[in-house]
């Protein structure tokens, strides 16, 4: 894994921000994405003082993110580093818990460009430099609400179904015609601020830690899943 890039979206907080710190560890140059300086800053600072990997910050609110917005994060990483071996879409926001009825078209909308939007336009600028990685990765974040349609889930529980159908578009456009393995994966009960947000009466202490899944995240960037012809994983709890 060392001197490899990875781009992690969500990187200042959560699942996202221990994905950083620990491929960190391992010798990865990690690009930390996310919309809130302060805490962004102080992951960068983490990594810095505890690894000799070179973090990069990018700064983006992903619901506002479009083409053009992409590139420049494409841009901006081809300028640091030179190359892209992976990415790990992260982000993503949890919308307002109401019936349909309900639910403000704003509301969706956001839910919507942050948690599919986003990858649509970034993974379309940065696949040029995944197919010229010698195992490019592309890992989407999955959910159990997109396994099944729940009550007051709205735009999160439909956007979680459209991020499979896009990890599955791009895994069946890729698998043959590149080395880019796309894995679409859902971390199952984590103890996060999302979390605590869908679940606000669970003890977060009967909740795993996001440092238990750093594994299976290990795994995705491994030789071993390049000849995986499953696609969706789930944490074994
Ligand atoms: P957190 O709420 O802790 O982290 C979500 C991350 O997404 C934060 O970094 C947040 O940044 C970022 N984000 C949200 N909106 C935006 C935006 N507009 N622009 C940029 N970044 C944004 O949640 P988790 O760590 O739990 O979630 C990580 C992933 O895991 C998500 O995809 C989630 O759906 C998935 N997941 C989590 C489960 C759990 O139990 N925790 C279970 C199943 C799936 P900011 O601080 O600025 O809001």
């Amino acid at each position: 894994m060392k001197n490899k890039v990875i781009l992690i979206t969500g990187a200042n907080k959560g699942i996202g921000e221990t994905l950083s710190l620990e491929f960190s560890k391992i010798g990865v140059n990690v690009v930390l994405l996310g919309r809130n300086e302060e805490s962004l800053d102080g992951v960068y600072d983490e990594i810095v003082a505890t690894t000799s990997t070179k973090p990069l910050i990018i700064k983006c609110d992903l619901r506002n993110i479009d083409a053009n917005g992409a590139k420049q994060i494409n841009d901006e990483i081809m300028s640091a580093y030179g190359r892209l071996d992976g990415v790990i879409f992260n982000a993503a926001k949890l919308g307002k818990m109401s019936t349909i009825e309900d639910y403000g078209e704003e509301s969706w909308r956001e839910v919507f460009n942050v948690n599919l939007h986003s990858a649509f336009v970034i993974s379309k600028e940065i696949l040029p430099a995944l197919k010229t990685a010698s195992n490019g990765r592309i890992i989407f974040t999955s959910s159990g609400v997109a396994e099944a349609g729940r009550a007051f889930w709205g735009a999160y529980s439909a956007s979680k179904f459209a991020v499979k159908g896009l990890a599955e578009i791009l895994r069946d456009e890729l698998e043959t015609t590149s080395n880019i393995k796309v894995f679409n994966y859902d971390p199952g009960k984590t103890r996060t601020s999302m979390r605590a947000s869908a679940y606000p009466a669970e003890n977060p202490e009967d909740v795993k830690k996001p440092s238990a899944l750093f594994n299976d995240y290990l795994w995705f960037f491994s030789e071993e899943s390049q000849l995986s012809k499953q696609h969706y994983f789930k944490f074994d709890d």
